[in-house]
């Protein structure tokens, strides 16, 4: 397949940093709209530079990973034993290849790792001590478990474990099954050549159990991407998001179906609440079309259209300019 000429008019870029209910008055609010905005603009810079695709999705990720302020890398939630245990993805809509891990906590990109998964082995997913044991071999940066660890989220953890529930990122509340809000940090490219990636990076759930995996590094559930359909990249109730396949459905819908984004993606989230879960997306069509749907009362998220300008919104109905 020969690749159409550049034409940087194709440019489209849309990240995310959880979806939920953060608390009023949240403090960090601005902090966390200028990141976003700070991200989407080196991400677009890289685009309009001849970036493709893969590499400005990986690169938003990898910065996100590296900011407190989300569920992801540095500031990841922690698991009922107070530990990280990170999972990330990328997948190449151009050819469908992909990498994604689930498990590691000495890695200091997750994001870097599953590129290194993609384009460095023969495999597309690795765990735990085999995925600890690539990084080291590949040369990737490594640290002590400790370095992702904020004092903000040992006090969620004990929060969480006073009331026995597994909860979702920004959640000082709720257990995860009502307005809690949740955390994961992703994004999604079309590049100057139409050609489409996704990249997503988490820290779970809030005092989950040990080993626990969520949609994120499951390619075809919390993170897709194929240039015939769509780049997708999720944040919610992980379990929910598996269950619904979330990326290939909506692959499905607008391959298979010739199905519109933004019905594929209503259609994709209603299928999620079916198995009891809630969340977002961020996703761009082979058309181009942007669309960054939740069913959650809000989508941390900031997103570039055909007129070029970053936009970042929380709320509903895109409360930012
Ligand atoms: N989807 C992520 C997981 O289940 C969590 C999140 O998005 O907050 O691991």
């Amino acid at each position: 397949m020969t690749s159409p000429a550049q034409d940087p008019s194709r440019i489209r870029f849309a990240l995310h940093g959880g979806a939920g209910d953060p608390p009023p008055g949240n403090g960090a609010q601005p902090e966390r709209r200028d990141a976003l905005r700070r991200i989407a603009t080196e991400a677009l810079a890289l685009l309009r530079g001849g970036a493709s695709a893969l590499d400005a999705a990986t690169r938003a990720v990898e910065l996100l990973e590296d900011c407190p302020l989300f569920n992801a890398g540095v500031g990841a939630v922690l698991n009922r034993d107070g530990q990280v245990e990170l999972d990330a993805a990328v997948m190449d809509g151009a050819d469908r290849r992909c990498g994604a891990v689930t498990c590691v906590s000495r890695v200091r990109s997750p994001v870097r790792l599953a590129r290194a998964v993609m384009e460095r082995t023969p495999h597309v997913f690795f765990g735990g001590g085999g995925a600890e044991r690539l990084a080291a071999e590949l040369g990737l940066e490594r640290v002590e478990p400790g370095f992702f660890v904020t004092e903000e989220r040992l006090q969620q953890l004990r929060a969480a474990q006073r009331s026995g529930a597994i909860t979702l990122d920004h959640d000082d509340h709720a257990p995860c099954d009502d307005d809690a809000p949740f955390g994961t940090v992703g994004a999604v490219a079309r590049d100057a050549w139409a050609h489409l990636a996704a990249a997503t990076s988490t820290g779970g759930l809030t005092n989950k159990l040990p080993g626990r995996v969520g949609d994120t590094p499951v390619i075809g559930a919390g993170t897709f991407a194929d240039d015939h359909s769509a780049a997708v990249s999720c944040t919610g109730t992980g379990e929910a998001f598996i269950r619904s396949g979330f990326g290939h459905a909506l692959h499905a819908r607008i391959a298979w179906c010739g199905w519109d984004l933004e019905r594929a993606c209503a259609e994709a989230l209603e299928a999620v609440a079916h198995y009891h879960g809630r969340g977002g997306c961020i996703a761009v069509d082979h058309r181009g079309k942007v669309a960054l749907p939740f069913s959650s009362r809000s989508m941390y998220r900031a997103w570039v259209e055909a007129d070029g300008v970053v936009r970042v919104a929380i709320g509903p109905g895109g409360d930012g300019g």
